[in-house]
């Protein structure tokens, strides 16, 4: 029976699972991978630690499954996509700790590009300009790092998000590639060519020698050296978390979407092959490709998750994040109060950094469990606002929402979501649905499953949410944040 190996490699753990010839999980190991914080709002990792993690787990999976390398039919890779690595060419060491998506230290410079270069940058690239993205941040080292620019030009560094260090990693540095979904997120490529883009590359100072060469997300690469896993093994799939997650949710077509209600949610809705363009301030992406081009329009919101962490780590107001449901059904309603959890600013579709949290509509009578409420709701009007922009961005109506991520356990969350949105909220049976889009990328590659539609057989429903709640309701609840959020951005 042939398996598959995704290596999963997020911004707070390396994961690896082993899924059997039906998709299913056999075994999954993760390491924690560790972020410095060196100024405020500065997000650093070791690159060297992020390989040596996702070893570790790889390893321990194998370990742990008795399954030898050798029976593996191939491996995907997905990864946090954006986070830069610069490495010399002949050594393999990095020169400069990787710097993380999160990172804002190059927000300055992106906001005078912004004024002088945004609408050409955003119709190339589908981006808006901002930190978040790969090209300043390879800018930035080149500027930083003694000597950088001079080895640069002599084409001795090489640049790569993680997807790119690991697979030259993997192949002790015998291959340079990444695909088009991570290609997307560098603010270098062109999203229609596919190809990186020579103005781009002079705006940001990046000489072109740095760049991986671009490869279909679904295809074989190379193998790996033998000596990291006890045989070699094709690398035969490659994508970002995010566009991983859309393809392990099965949405392989126009019009399917997912949200991953993490630390953020990350919305996509699959446009085929018709590249989006955004009026409503979201992004054009490449989604992952077989053979063909596909895109998606994308949607972030930098906190959902991580307002729940906040009830329970700031404010003390739950044990846990799966004592939020209880304690939110525990009322009836939300007693007039909203919350807005603006921490960073807004994200889809305002991109407003200077919006901040805000609590609204607090009266004598509100308890903790409307607080508590109002978190969970804001997780659901959000993704709803979110979801608006993408229709009216595709003209195409949803039908239903698949959704996953740690969040989506929370079925009072799910219910609200259905209702707010007026869809029908679906829950897979697999929640790790990025691991599994890369594994489905791999095996497609090296001929495990024939095509997409043998996938669509393996996606499984746990649970539908069905939206009840009356449209007087709905809408006045809906006023109710909009009014929130004005207060908020105010
Ligand atoms: P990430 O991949 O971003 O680290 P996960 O998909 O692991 O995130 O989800 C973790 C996030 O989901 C945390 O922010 C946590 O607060 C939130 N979360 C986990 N379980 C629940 C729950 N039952 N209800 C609400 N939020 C939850």
């Amino acid at each position: 029976m042939p398996y598959l190996i995704s290596l999963d490699e997020g911004t707070t753990s390396a994961r690896t699972v082993l899924y059997n010839e039906r998709g299913e999980c056999v075994a999954m190991e993760s390491r924690p991978i560790e972020c410095t914080y060196p100024q405020p709002g500065w997000v650093e990792q070791d690159a060297m630690q992020i390989w040596q993690a996702q070893m570790e787990s790889a390893r321990a999976v194998l370990d742990r499954s008795g399954i030898a390398a050798a029976a593996l039919a191939g491996i995907g890779i997905t990864n946090q996509r954006e986070t830069t690595v610069v490495w010399e060419r002949a050594t393999g060491k990095p020169i400069a700790p990787a710097i993380v998506w999160q990172c804002r230290r190059t927000a300055e410079f992106c906001n005078q590009l912004a004024a002088t270069h945004g609408p050409g940058i955003t119709a190339k690239t589908g981006l808006i300009v901002d930190a978040y993205f790969s090209a300043s941040k390879i800018r930035w080292i080149l500027q930083n790092v003694a000597g950088s620019r001079e080895k640069a030009a002599a084409g001795e560094l090489l640049f790569g998000n993680v997807d790119t260090w690991l697979i030259w990693k993997l192949t002790n540095g015998a291959e340079h590639v990444t695909d088009p979904s991570n290609a997307s997120r560098t603010m270098l490529m062109n999203i229609e060519t596919g190809d990186w883009d020579e103005e781009l590359l002079r705006l940001f100072d990046v000489p072109r020698s740095m760049l991986p060469r671009i490869v279909p997300s679904s295809g074989v690469v190379a193998g790996t050296a033998a000596e990291h896993l006890g045989a070699s093994v094709p690398v035969a799939g490659i994508a970002g978390d995010q566009q991983a997650a859309l393809f392990g949710q099965a949405c392989f077509r126009a019009g399917l979407s997912k949200n991953t209600y993490g630390t953020g949610c990350f919305g996509l809705m699959h446009t085929g092959g018709v590249r989006p363009v955004s009026k409503n301030k979201l992004l054009a992406t490449r989604a992952a490709q077989l053979d063909r081009p596909q895109f998606a329009v994308e949607g972030a919101i930098f906190i959902a998750g991580a307002a729940v962490q906040w009830l329970r780590d700031s404010l003390g107001l739950i044990a846990s994040a799966g004592e939020s449901e209880v304690i939110a059904s525990s009322v009836a309603d939300n007693a007039g109060t909203y919350f807005v959890p603006a921490f960073v600013g807004l994200g889809a579709p305002y991109w407003d950094s200077a919006a901040r949290g805000t609590i609204t509509g607090l009266t004598r009578g509100a308890t903790r469990a409307h607080l508590v409420r109002a978190t969970l709701e804001s997780i659901a009007y959000q993704t709803r606002e979110m979801m608006e922009a993408m229709e009216a961005d595709s003209g195409a109506q949803l039908k239903e929402l698949r959704v996953d991520g740690g969040a989506t356990a929370n079925n009072f969350l799910m219910q609200f979501q259905a209702d707010i949105l007026g869809r029908r909220i679906v829950r897979p049976a697999d929640i790790e649905t990025t691991a599994l889009g890369a594994a489905y990328l791999a095996g497609l590659a090296v001929g495990v499953w024939k095509s997409t539609d043998e996938l669509e057989a393996f996606w499984r429903i746990d649970r539908a949410f069905e939206p009840r709640m009356r449209d007087s309701e709905r809408d006045a609840l809906w006023d109710g944040w909009k009014t929130a959020v004005r207060k908020c951005r105010a």
